[in-house]
């Protein structure tokens, strides 16, 4: 039988966005009525559905968007974990075989089934964990066939799961060893080779560049980024995450969608971010599984009127998480924010990041029905009881995709 309508119903708190008055918005004892996979009422008593979930007066949230993921890769790295805590450089691990170019190489060699089965498989793990809207980079295929292999996968998983996946180009994450001694040249493949194939393909909305003084310089990225521009993708970059390599002014110069990192961001770059309106994306995991100290200046962003959003920047090398919730808590001891902005930086404000506010991000009349039902009362318990997960259920365009209450 075709679900038509749904009603979440005995829900003790509903916490959102409200994009219409421009803060956060908590509703007591609340229903929401869901029709074909939309919210079309938020009230009490709304009337009987085809379907109705009781929600036992638990804490109702809308779905995660996390806005910065490598997913795409083939095997973890465990082994330079170990390396590290046991006291070895960057460089011992890099010779030891370690770091993104290992990633590269078995990205290489995975068939696209094999890679198919993988990347779906993490997807699923995002679902468990609340997050209902995630984009996912490529990257660790750095040849125009492995970039495009990445690609197809993100789409083809797309296609079978209940997930929105928004997927962008990284061929500009690191140089590949074949290129090492003449970057140019793979700075030419990406701008005349890649760019317009997967402009071709229609297979990523977003084009990225690691941009940072020894990786990706800023005239580098801008060449590459105007490229993508006229291809009509969205620009998002990494930027200023080892030093103030002038990455966040490249992206107000250039409108870019977001600016991801900004560890060591200027007091300019933060003035020309807001000016020209770039979200800025924190991803306070990476400092802290890298044994870091130097996070991100979040609330001179905030003081400044940059919509700050959060990521997991989940990756096999520096960020080895998938869990928003834990990123929340993180922001709230390391960034500064306090817990209602971690919370409207883990969905409306990286949805904003997207551009996909529209759809997602909020529980409002007219979005997507991408919910979470908590085992929790209050939104303050969400970073608070970290390093669990402490959801029941988790519905995706009205359709229940997790279920733990048995
Ligand atoms: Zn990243």
């Amino acid at each position: 039988m075709e679900l038509r309508t749904l009603k979440i119903k005995n829900i003790g708190e509903l916490v959102t966005y409200n994009s219409h008055l421009f803060r956060l918005e908590r509703v007591s004892d609340a229903e929401i009525y869901i029709e074909d996979g939309i919210i079309v009422a938020i009230g009490e008593e709304l009337g009987s559905a085809d379907h109705e979930i009781d929600a036992g007066g638990a804490l109702v949230t809308p779905g995660f968007v996390d806005p910065h993921t490598h997913p795409v890769f083939s095997e973890t790295r465990e082994y330079e974990f170990e390396m590290r805590v046991a006291g070895k450089s960057y460089r011992e691990i890099a010779e030891a075989g370690g770091g993104i170019l290992s990633s590269v190489r078995s990205l290489r060699e995975i068939s696209e089934d094999e890679l198919v089965k993988k990347v779906a498989q993490r997807m699923r793990e995002f679902l468990k964990l609340g997050t209902t809207t995630i984009e996912a980079k490529s990257g660790y295929g750095l040849s125009t066939k492995s970039e495009l292999k990445s690609l197809k996968v993100l789409n083809i998983v797309r296609e079978s799961m209940q997930l929105d996946i928004v997927p962008t180009f990284l061929g500009a994450h690191a140089f590949p060893v074949e290129y090492e001694t003449d970057r140019n040249a793979y700075i030419k493949l990406i701008c005349e080779e890649m760019i317009p194939a997967i402009s071709e393909q229609g297979i990523a909305q977003f084009c990225d560049v690691f941009c940072e003084k020894g990786w990706f310089e800023v005239d580098d990225a801008r060449r590459i980024l105007n490229t993508a521009k006229n291809y009509n993708l969205g620009i998002r970059m990494h930027v200023d995450e080892f030093a103030d390599s002038g990455g966040a002014i490249l992206a107000a110069e250039l409108n870019a969608t977001s600016a991801d990192h900004l560890m060591h961001t200027s007091d300019e770059g933060i003035h020309n971010m807001a000016e020209s309106g770039v979200t800025a994306i924190l991803l306070p995991a990476t400092t802290f599984f890298l044994g870091e100290s130097n996070y991100a200046p979040a609330r001179k962003f905030i003081d400044e009127g940059v919509n700050v959003a959060l990521a997991t920047d989940f990756n096999p090398g520096s960020s080895m998480t998938q869990s928003m919730p834990f990123v929340m808590t993180l922001a709230c001891l390391y960034l500064g924010m306090n817990v209602e902005e971690a919370f409207i930086g883990t969905t409306y404000n990286s949805a904003r990041s997207l551009n996909m506010e529209d759809k997602v991000g909020s529980l409002e009349v007219g979005k997507q029905a991408d919910l979470i039902i908590w085992n929790l009362k209050s939104l303050s318990q969400i970073p608070y009881w970290f390093g669990g997960n402490n959801i029941r259920c988790v519905i995706k365009c009205g359709e229940r995709v997790v279920d733990f209450s048995d």
